[in-house]
């Protein structure tokens, strides 16, 4: 194969690394990023749709940046002699939860859980403009009471979980420290039990407050609005927009 720029060969990896991993990791699970996310949306992650919306490489540039990001971070706290764990998958059968968290570090003797958010310039000054009650938007809070939650299991000594944002364009830092309790615990665990209850009963789930950018950026857009728009029911959408293997 000759290629033409170094762009295109990184376009290239892109696509040849999406292919081998295609079908490699099972989809039937909740994942933590989607908790307090549009539900209908997991349900057509879940239900291993293809997506409808083409992804464009730019995301998946940044996607690799922020990773390229995590290992280094990783590194530094390794080194200063405060990691305890990092990248560690979580998981529960019984509630289908799959997540995995950034990094458990030690903070003044205390052991504290991170994740780590790479913004873009316009999103981190978008966010860090807003009240400070509303910078951390309510599924962000979700993901990482989520970790707590379920890392809390092997780790409940636990006392914190910070989300540390980083903005890709200018290097400035944000931290907020959560000192979540019960009342949390419990939204994660009643989001889990709504999205399994409407899994078993085969019926669509309320799509609820969904923000205008969720739908923006939904990877299964025009399938929703057939949904909406001609009623279709879980089956029916399986039957028309569903991978062959599924039907
Ligand atoms: S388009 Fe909006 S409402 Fe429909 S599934 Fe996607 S995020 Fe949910």
């Amino acid at each position: 194969m000759i290629y033409k720029s170094l762009d295109e060969i990184l376009r290239a990896w892109i696509d040849k690394r999406q292919s081998d991993e295609k079908g490699k990791h099972s989809n039937d699970w909740w994942w933590a990023s989607g908790l307090g996310m549009c539900r209908r949306k997991q349900f057509l992650r879940r239900l291993d749709i293809p997506v409808t919306e083409v992804k464009e490489y730019r995301i998946s540039f940044l996607g690799e940046e922020g990773k390229a990001g995590h290992e280094w971070r990783e590194k530094a706290v390794a080194d200063m002699g405060v990691l305890v764990a990092s990248e560690e998958r979580l998981i529960d059968e019984v509630s289908r939860y799959r997540g995995r968290f950034d990094l458990l570090i030690n903070i003044n003797n205390e052991l504290v859980l991170v994740d780590i958010k790479t913004q873009r310039p316009e999103a981190f000054y978008r966010r860090a403009k807003l009240p400070v009650s509303q910078r951390v938007q309510w599924y962000q809070q979700m993901q990482l009471a989520s970790y707590q939650y379920f890392a809390s299991k092997k780790y409940p000594d636990i006392k914190e979980s910070r989300i540390y944002y980083f903005d890709r364009g200018g290097g400035v830092r944000e931290e907020y420290a959560f000192r979540f309790g019960p009342k949390m615990f419990k939204a994660v665990v009643d989001e889990l039990k709504a999205l399994n209850d409407d899994w078993a009963n085969h019926i669509w789930p309320e799509i609820g407050t969904t923000a205008k950018w969720e739908c923006k950026y939904c990877s299964w857009k025009s399938i929703c609005k057939s949904v909406e728009k001609e009623n279709l029911t879980i089956n029916e959408v399986k039957k028309t927009y569903g991978s062959k293997e599924n039907n």
